[in-house]
């Protein structure tokens, strides 16, 4: 998806894809020093949900710099940012998978951990990543052995 189908399509924006209004909220750019944004209010929303340093710090102010883990000790600072839906090495450029807050089906979102629970969780992520590869290969060599069947049935028939 290129950058200005996903500003259409965010869920945060109601950018029609239209020039000259703002890709955030959609009102006419009224200045001629704009081109993209409205106002600075829309560039800074904007840039807090889709650039991964903005969105970063946004989600640690939000959290008070403290980890989201339930009863969690670590001390305030000791905080990393963790993509709840994984990006599975998608990387960090700039996208809607950095919006702060999950999706309307409760999916996605940025939560605030500390270093050892965000190991934990970043592990957790990666054993449930290879689980998922290890039954995607056993489906696969299942299939295998499917189709060679017939292929011996007919070798002893000849
Ligand atoms: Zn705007
Ligand atoms: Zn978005
Ligand atoms: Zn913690």
């Amino acid at each position: 998806m290129s950058l200005v189908e996903e500003r259409i399509s965010c869920p945060l924006g109601a950018w029609s894809g239209e020039p000259g209004r703002c890709q955030l909220c959609n009102q006419l750019i009224e200045t001629t020093r704009r081109r993209t944004w409205c106002s600075n209010k829309c560039a800074r929303e904007w840039q807090r949900n889709h650039i991964w340093r903005f969105a970063r710090s946004a989600a640690k102010r939000r959290a008070k710099y403290q980890c989201q883990q339930q009863g969690c000790t670590a001390e305030r600072r000791d905080c990393e940012v963790n993509h709840i839906l994984a990006r599975n090495g998608g990387g960090y450029g700039p996208g809607c998978h950095h919006h702060l807050n999950p999706d309307k089906n409760g999916v996605g979102g940025l939560e605030v951990l500390c270093r050892a629970h965000h190991a934990t969780v970043t592990a957790a992520q990666a054993k449930a990543r290879a689980a998922a590869r290890a039954k995607l290969k056993a489906t696969e060599t299942k299939t295998k052995t499917k189709k060679l069947k017939p292929v011996k049935k007919l070798k002893k028939r000849l």
